[in-house]
């Protein structure tokens, strides 16, 4: 079983079905409303303890309902909730409109911006007992560095997966084991837009592992040859989460190599898609060896 420390957001998705988007000052009744838990970091720790990781998450919430909920939440689901902090800010949340097939998205990070590098030196033990650290970047990006120099300190991959994308610095770039982007974040995150992103994957082998939706993903061999590990052929319902199923699959599956993880964690991310809700549609492991098998 592997350990997995995830460095990473905790936030509360706040979502209402309307028949059409408010215009500036009015109000209107909604069709329905349901919240759900979300952030990158709480979902990847989800996804990586449903496939049997053994689950440490550090993160910050806030002293309030969504909090508590999201902390509870997280321990049901077997991930180890010791390390997340209660800052002095709300909850994360996301107020999410949908309507008639478009959506709105308003995210507020409030605790999430909060979590600092000394929470993650009080975690060090965390840093210590893993096998993979995985991180995304909807923490503060100072704190994210401090994990990759701790997780480097103490000889531990370093996994990021780099969204919402931002430009990596040189510093965090060489303390990351493995980069996980798709397309759009992989040009963002090394800035290198209109560069074909087989040449950027060849230049970095062994470095990235790049996701393409439905087409899988794509990284290279340390020789420099592009590898294609296919997706899974299924019916999407929704695709919220796939990313985040696939990144907790595949720091579960390091273990395995390169290759092996990738076609898990594609057959996870294919999973996840059958089923609404990010969350709600990641995988167990018993689920993940019958769709494999
Ligand atoms: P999101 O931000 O929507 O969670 P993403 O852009 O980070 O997604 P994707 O490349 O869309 O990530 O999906 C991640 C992985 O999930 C893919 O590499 C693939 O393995 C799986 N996946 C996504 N969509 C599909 C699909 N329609 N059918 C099969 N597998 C899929």
């Amino acid at each position: 079983m592997a350990r997995v420390v995830v460095v990473g957001s905790i936030n509360m998705d706040l979502v209402t079905e309307t028949d059409q988007f408010p215009r500036l000052g009015e109000t209107l009744f909604g069709k329905r409303f349901a919240q759900y838990p979300g952030g990158k970091g709480a979902n990847q720790a989800v996804a990586a303890a449903r496939l049997g990781a053994e689950v440490t998450m550090i993160g910050c919430v806030g002293a309030d309902a969504f909090g508590q909920q999201m902390k509870a939440i997280l321990a049901r689901e077997g991930v180890d909730t010791r390390w997340v902090s209660t800052g002095r800010e709300a909850t994360g949340i996301a107020a999410i409109t949908l309507s008639a097939g478009d959506n709105a998205i308003v995210v507020v990070p409030g605790a999430n911006h909060e979590l600092s590098a000394a929470d993650i030196d009080r975690a060090e033990q965390a840093f210590r007992d893993a096998d993979v650290v995985l991180a995304q970047l909807e923490i503060p990006f100072a704190t994210v560095c401090h994990a990759a120099r701790v997780a480097r300190a103490h000889g531990k991959p370093f996994f990021l997966n780099p969204a919402p994308a931002v430009a990596l610095p040189d510093e965090l770039l060489d303390l990351t084991t493995l980069i996980t982007p798709n397309e759009h974040e992989l040009a963002t995150a090394l800035q290198t837009p209109g560069v074909d992103w087989r040449a950027i994957l060849q230049r970095m082998p062994g470095r990235i592992a790049m996701t393409l939706g439905k087409e899988g993903a794509y990284y290279a061999t340390p020789d420099g040859q592009l590898v294609h590990q296919p997706g899974f052929a299924v019916n999407a319902v929704d695709t919220t989460g796939a990313g985040d199923t696939f990144n907790g699959a595949l720091a579960s599956f390091w273990h395995l190599g390169m290759a092996e993880a990738i076609r898990r964690a594609n057959a996870a991310g294919a999973l996840s898609v059958t089923r609404p809700g990010a969350q709600g549609g990641m995988p167990t492991l018993a689920e993940l060896e019958r769709f494999k098998s």
